[in-house]
């Protein structure tokens, strides 16, 4: 296939993909499939003479798309969203086609550009002050772990950059125990090693204990090791627990430890001034992380970090070889000295697009439905005899069981769900909390609505007199 024939299967692609979309509801969400039923249907070796797009394009249809689970079918309750609006698509479209590397200023001009007013637009439409800057990642697991690194070389006086971290004393990284896997990750990769990932105990709320993490920092200074950072949780990926931004960036402050705010749920929704109250003080941090790809209606991959000073991350991370220099343009900004990876993709397009073809009053307004709807379920189901709900509405996210009279929540729960999800209706994932398992119930795709998160009850009933 060459470029005469790219406008006939662009066109192609793209009547499936309004095909797709507007038949969504009649797919299971849950892919059905089994493990290797996919895999099976493909030859073993990669085909040495050119095939036919019709046959391509026919086969594509026949295995991939039963062979999914559907993220952007409106009864996608499980996990977090993962938003692709149809102007982020078009956006993509052209990225694609424009395909640039654009790892320097003079590598991709306009996408540098664009990318730097897209962080002033997020970092005003999210209420940050003006002192803030930031870079657009792939991922949380990326913006975390340039964070982490930042940390680990602030505490070492950039000594691990040149010399490596053996015979240092190990920094010390603070979190509390509802933070997600990226921190834990972050800290393995980053050399500092689980050991020296401190999980702060909770308190009634989920959020972490100012007092234990004041007190664990003092011990471990008499222990002889270097607190260097504390990652603050607002939207924990389990029950959306959120530390006490405010008080723990304070004793952060004090210590002179750097603070990252991991936000990447729930950062989408900061767009509500409503919902602010939950990140209050988040001035005051050095690095906060936010995925418009999970709940803002930037499709996967778009993870936005904002940082306070990026002078402390450029010096963690940005190399700059001879080949890479830009000659006669030292002030520009070269985005990849301020991430782990060179390339990066044009992801600031997507941005650009979803903002201006829906404005940030569609948007909230989006959010702001799913934010009502959960609640409205959950007093629904609150209501119901045989559930319970485990923990409360934050934001769009709440967790239950199924407790009928008589019966083993944890068991009846589980098999409730599997027959939820083996039913396709709707899709819903689960949790361990406080050691029980719970089913975890969040709204947030584009297009859902409100029948859309009520069915939710409708199905749960529905199944759970079959069981
Ligand atoms: C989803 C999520 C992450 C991981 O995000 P990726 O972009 O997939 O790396 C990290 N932290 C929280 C709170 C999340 O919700």
């Amino acid at each position: 296939m060459d470029n005469s024939e790219l406008t006939k299967w662009s066109n192609r692609a793209t009547e499936w993909s309004q095909e797709y979309l507007d038949t969504l509801r009649d797919r299971p969400v849950r892919s059905q499939v089994s493990p290797g039923d996919i895999a099976a249907q493909l030859p073993t070796h990669a085909p040495e003479q050119a095939e036919d797009m019709e046959l391509i394009f026919s086969d594509f249809e026949r295995i991939v798309p039963d062979g999914m689970t559907h993220w952007q079918h409106p009864r996608f309750f499980a996990y977090f969203p993962s938003n692709a609006s149809p102007a982020s698509m078009v956006a993509e479209q052209l990225a694609n086609a424009i395909s640039a590397q654009c790892m320097l200023w003079q590598t991709s001009p306009a996408a540098t550009e664009i990318e730097g007013v897209m962080i002033n637009w997020l970092r005003d439409a999210l209420g940050l002050a003006p002192h803030f800057t930031g870079v657009i990642q792939d991922s949380a697991t990326s913006s975390t772990l340039s964070a982490v690194l930042t940390m680990r070389e602030r505490a070492m006086d950039w000594r691990g950059i040149t010399s490596g971290t053996s015979g240092e004393k190990p920094p010390r990284i603070y979190a509390s125990a509802q933070t997600h896997s990226s921190i834990d990750k972050a800290c393995w990769v980053a050399g500092i090693g689980q050991d020296n990932l401190v999980k702060i105990p909770t308190d009634a709320n989920f959020s972490m204990q100012p007092d234990a993490l004041r007190a664990a920092i003092a011990q471990d200074r008499a222990d002889g090791f270097i607190p260097a950072g504390v990652v603050i949780c607002v939207g924990g990926t389990s029950i959306g627990a959120s530390d006490n931004v405010a008080e723990i960036i304070k004793i952060a402050r004090d210590e002179g430890l750097y603070t990252h705010v991991d936000a990447a749920w729930a950062g989408s929704a900061m767009i509500c001034p409503e919902f602010r109250a939950i990140w209050d003080g988040v001035d005051g941090a050095d690095s906060i992380v936010f995925n418009p790809h999970k709940w803002l209606g930037a499709q996967f991959d778009c993870s936005v970090q904002f940082l306070a000073d990026p002078a402390q991350q450029l010096r963690t991370l940005g190399l700059r070889p001879d080949y890479l220099q830009t000659l006669g343009q030292a002030e520009v900004t070269n985005y990849n000295e301020w991430t782990i990876p060179l390339g990066r993709r044009f992801r600031a397009l997507k941005l650009w697009f979803l903002m201006r073809a829906y404005g940030l009053e569609g948007l909230r307004s989006r959010i702001r439905n799913h934010v009502a709807w959960v609640q409205e379920l959950e007093a629904k189901l609150a209501a119901d005899p045989d559930f319970t709900i485990t923990t409360h509405s934050r934001l769009s996210l709440f967790t239950f069981q199924y407790t009928p009279k008589g019966g083993d929540a944890d068991a009846l729960s589980r098999q409730l769900l599997q027959m939820v999800n083996d039913d396709g209706r709707i899709y819903l994932t689960q949790t361990v909390h406080k050691g029980k398992f719970v089913i975890r119930m969040t709204a947030g795709q584009f297009d859902c609505t409100r029948e859309d998160v009520m069915s939710v009850y409708d199905v749960l009933k529905d199944l759970a007199a079959q069981l």
